[in-house]
């Protein structure tokens, strides 16, 4: 133990941050004597979207020792193998940003050189046709273990698309009844300091109850009210990178085929998602306020609606970037109060998994090690401006002409990390990993490929071998994802499968 352990932890807010953190926290520090109390205020609402998910999701359900169809269940949620990227690289194109590899290594080889290679002997194939789950979410299905190839083609990964309400919900429900969170409903509306080393002590709620604690997670969304607020801790804006400030979203009625993948289309002056799950189809267009109006916005997106509008539109306000030090005194800042990266990749949520992740890895007794924080703050950073760079990569890359909101993205100063990346890749086809990359290379060749920025030569290792040999292992390899897709099942079923109280029968451990 010890010398001085923590004894209370206060969550501040009731979002998904807020209580993914409660659920994790209760359940690793099971055992020790911390009490955790949440506060959330039925006048604040949450942002209220969140629907998208990557698959390290899975990760953290199982980290909280729930399964994932369970919460599936719960959530109206929908299968995510991937994002189709429509109308990007130009009018009328579309490319997928997979959660799995494209073809399959040899020789210590990637398999890109090799597709490189063979695009220089006339061979006009797509990467996107080496890649089973591209194919298997094209086709509207859901392909999972035990059908897939043995080999690299069979490596893809799943996350969902769920209703970010009942996920919060579920998550509520399980740390109040089964991990021993004491939830109290309130406003926050004075925090006390400690006058010598400046740290949290107490909140005060509207009501007049104050609550004291060692640690106090700031939970609270865009309004930060303890890191930010409180603590004065500066911004650092990234809006110069990623120009959309805006979102506009409406749920509609699903109309079309249940997708298992998110649409970003590119428009005017920005993108707009679907996020279909069971009950109804999310929408939203992000935009830059200094290209379009809200009003212009709310018409655009209502008028590329698939189904009926289920409500009014509502119009999100944000800021790209993050709180300088997330780790400030004795608070630590997770979700939306910590900062923000728009939602392109659907990161919000696994940045709120990693920050308790490594709020665990750090975790501090009353003395707060400023060693402690300072590791934390400076892998957030890194986490944070990684991921940027993968974002602002999609905007910098369309080929969307003489639009002034996709030229002037065209036009943008990159930061030197990213432009490193491009160099590596457009110069020699090398995809380098940088310490907490969230993005693996395949991602990073999805989006070169899909925006055409290819190399000029490939790998000189791949000549190990003949385009002869290379064309009849290729086109074995897209028969193979042929033979595999075709044992997929579709999304509705298995989601009917997923319905019953039973594991659905092409179900893998969760
Ligand atoms: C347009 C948009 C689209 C997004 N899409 C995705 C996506 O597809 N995938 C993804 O992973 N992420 C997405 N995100 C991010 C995701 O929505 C958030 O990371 C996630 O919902 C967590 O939000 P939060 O809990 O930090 O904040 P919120 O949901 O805003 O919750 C804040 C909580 O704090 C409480 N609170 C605030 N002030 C006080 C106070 N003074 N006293 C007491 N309580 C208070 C509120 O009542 C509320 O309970 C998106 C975000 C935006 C803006």
């Amino acid at each position: 133990m010890p010398s001085d352990p923590i004894g209370a932890i206060l969550i501040v807010g009731g979002g998904s941050a807020g209580w993914m953190t409660a659920n994790l926290l209760a359940t690793r520090l099971k055992g020790l004597p911390i009490a955790i109390t949440l506060i959330e205020s039925a006048e604040i609402a949450t942002v209220g979207v969140g629907e998208a998910t990557v698959p390290a999701i899975r990760d953290y359900l199982r980290a909280i020792d729930v399964d994932a169809f369970e919460v599936m269940r719960a959530s109206e949620g929908t299968v995510k193998l991937g994002i189709a990227f429509e109308d990007w690289a130009g009018p009328g194109t579309s490319f997928f940003h997979p959660f799995g590899r494209f073809g399959v290594d040899a020789f210590s080889v990637p398999f890109h050189q090799y597709w490189l290679k063979q695009r220089a002997h006339a061979d006009p194939t797509p990467l996107g046709d080496y890649c089973l789950p591209i194919a298997v979410a094209r086709a509207g299905k859901v392909l999972l273990p035990p059908d897939r190839p043995a080999n690299d083609l069979g490596v893809f990964d799943w996350a969902f698309h769920f209703d970010a309400g009942l996920f919060a919900k579920y998550l509520s429900a399980r740390a109040q009844a089964t991990l021993g969170v004491t939830r109290i409903e309130g406003t926050v509306t004075h925090v006390e300091r400690d006058g010598e080393d400046g740290n949290l002590r107490a909140v005060t709620l509207a009501d007049g109850r104050r609550l004291s604690a060692d640690l106090f997670i700031d939970c609270s969304g865009f309004a930060s009210r303890l890191l930010g607020q409180t603590l004065g801790e500066p911004f650092e804006d990234w809006s110069d990178l990623l120009p959309c400030d805006r979102a506009v979203a409406v749920a509609c009625t699903q109309e079309l085929e249940l997708s298992p993948y998110t649409r970003s289309q590119a428009h005017e002056a920005g993108w707009q998602w679907r996020i279909p799950l069971q009950h109804r189809v999310g929408n939203g267009y992000v935009y830059s306020s200094a290209h379009l109006s809200e009003d212009e916005a709310c018409a655009k997106l209502l008028a590329r609606l698939e189904g009926a509008p289920l409500a009014d539109p509502r119009t999100i306000r944000f800021r790209t970037g993050h709180r300088r030090k997330v780790w400030s005194h004795n608070c630590v800042a997770i979700g939306l109060a910590a900062g923000f990266l728009e939602p392109l990749e659907s990161t919000g949520l696994t940045l709120i998994q990693s920050g308790i992740e490594r709020l665990l890895a750090h975790f501090p007794d009353r003395g707060f090690d400023p060693s402690l924080a300072d590791e934390f703050n400076r892998i957030t950073r890194l986490e944070y401006a990684r991921i940027r760079d993968f974002l602002v990569l999609h905007y910098w890359a369309n080929r969307r002409h003489g639009e002034p909101f996709w030229d002037a993205c065209r036009a943008r100063t990159l930061p030197e990390s990213l432009a490193q990346r491009i160099r590596a890749f457009t110069g020699a086809g090398k995809l380098p990993r940088f310490e907490w990359d969230s993005f693996q290379p395949p991602s990073w060749l999805a989006m070169f490929a899909g925006f055409g920025l290819l190399p000029p030569r490939h790998d000189p290792l791949a000549d190990r071998q003949s385009s002869a040999d290379l064309a009849q292992s290729f086109a074995r390899m897209r028969e193979a994802i042929a033979r595999a897709a075709a044992l997929a099942v579709p999304h509705a079923q298995f989601l009917a499968e997923c319905g019953a109280a039973t594991r659905p029968a092409h179900a893998v451990p969760a």
